[in-house]
């Protein structure tokens, strides 16, 4: 059954990402464990916040929601490091989900912000729901971010936002270097409208653009912006028991991209045939 929302809501659920905002994994706390190498998760049991952790101070990936930071902050704590040492903050993109608290931290720890382009204006807003964070450094597609020996690339991957962003890093475990893909998000959100789009015209191209880009990656450590993506709870405890690392998990990664390029197909198709009607 469809639910058809009510209009004057729609806006606010596309910009803010707040359609499945009852997910009561998105405010829960979560262990936080290192995932390989100097790349470590912080976030909760759902959105994910990684920490990347150098000699010069860390890079942290993600803010969630202003009420998650006390989460995030005593996951930095209980790994030994600390909250003043984050010198960078990146996102995913441009949803309260992912970047909510990036003014919060930015403040408190005088890190810079670095946005890719085509989400700097929704970071920098102060509309509702928005953080209206000044972003320090303007991204492209294909610009590295380096810290103390540490470099995470930034690859555009449109359509769930404008500016959305994969980012690649590649870590060292046990003499073997791994590539980290941490995915932006391949997701038609609920109300997302792919066909005549008057405010983001070339939506459903930019999804093909991204599924073609996520499809080529090289990918050992497979990660993304929810837990949901790569099966965080369930590869967490998999790792108590497992000798080798249940991140590594290119396999996963081809079958999750795979299948959310059939679902934004079939979506696509879908909207094609009913045009008006939005993602249920
Ligand atoms: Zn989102």
């Amino acid at each position: 059954m469809k639910i058809l929302l009510p209009c004057v809501w729609l806006p606010i659920a596309l910009v803010a990402g707040r359609v499945s905002a009852q997910n009561p994994d998105w405010h829960r706390e979560f262990p936080a464990f290192r995932v390989a190498g100097n790349l470590y998760y912080v976030g909760t049991a759902d959105l994910a916040v990684y920490l990347a952790n150098t000699p010069q101070g860390n890079i942290l990936i993600n803010s969630a929601f202003p009420q998650d930071l006390p989460v995030i902050q005593r996951s930095i704590g209980k790994l030994g490091f600390k909250d003043s040492d984050t010198k960078i903050i990146l996102i995913s993109h441009a949803h309260d989900d992912h970047d909510g608290a990036v003014g919060q931290i930015k403040k408190q720890t005088g890190a810079r912000l670095m946005v890719m382009e085509p989400d700097v204006t929704s970071v920098e807003s102060l509309a509702p729901g928005r953080p209206g964070a000044r972003v320090d450094r303007v991204l492209h597609d294909g610009d590295a971010v380096e810290l103390g020996g540490a470099k995470l690339m930034a690859r555009l991957t449109p359509g769930h936002t404008p500016g959305c962003t994969t980012w690649t890093m590649e870590v060292r475990e046990g003499g073997r270097k791994l590539n980290a893909v941490i995915i932006g998000s391949p997701n038609v959100n609920p109300g997302y409208i792919l066909v005549g789009n008057k405010n983001y015209p070339q939506i459903a191209e930019d999804y093909e653009k991204t599924f073609a880009v996520l499809l080529k990656l090289p990918v050992d450590i497979f990660l993304g912006a929810h837990g949901s993506y790569f099966g965080l709870k369930e590869k967490y405890e998999k790792r108590k028991t497992s000798n080798s690392n249940p991140f590594i998990d290119p396999a996963g990664y081809m079958a999750y991209v795979s299948e959310r390029k059939d679902a934004f197909r079939k979506e696509w198709e879908r909207q094609k045939q009913n045009p008006g009607s939005p993602a249920p």
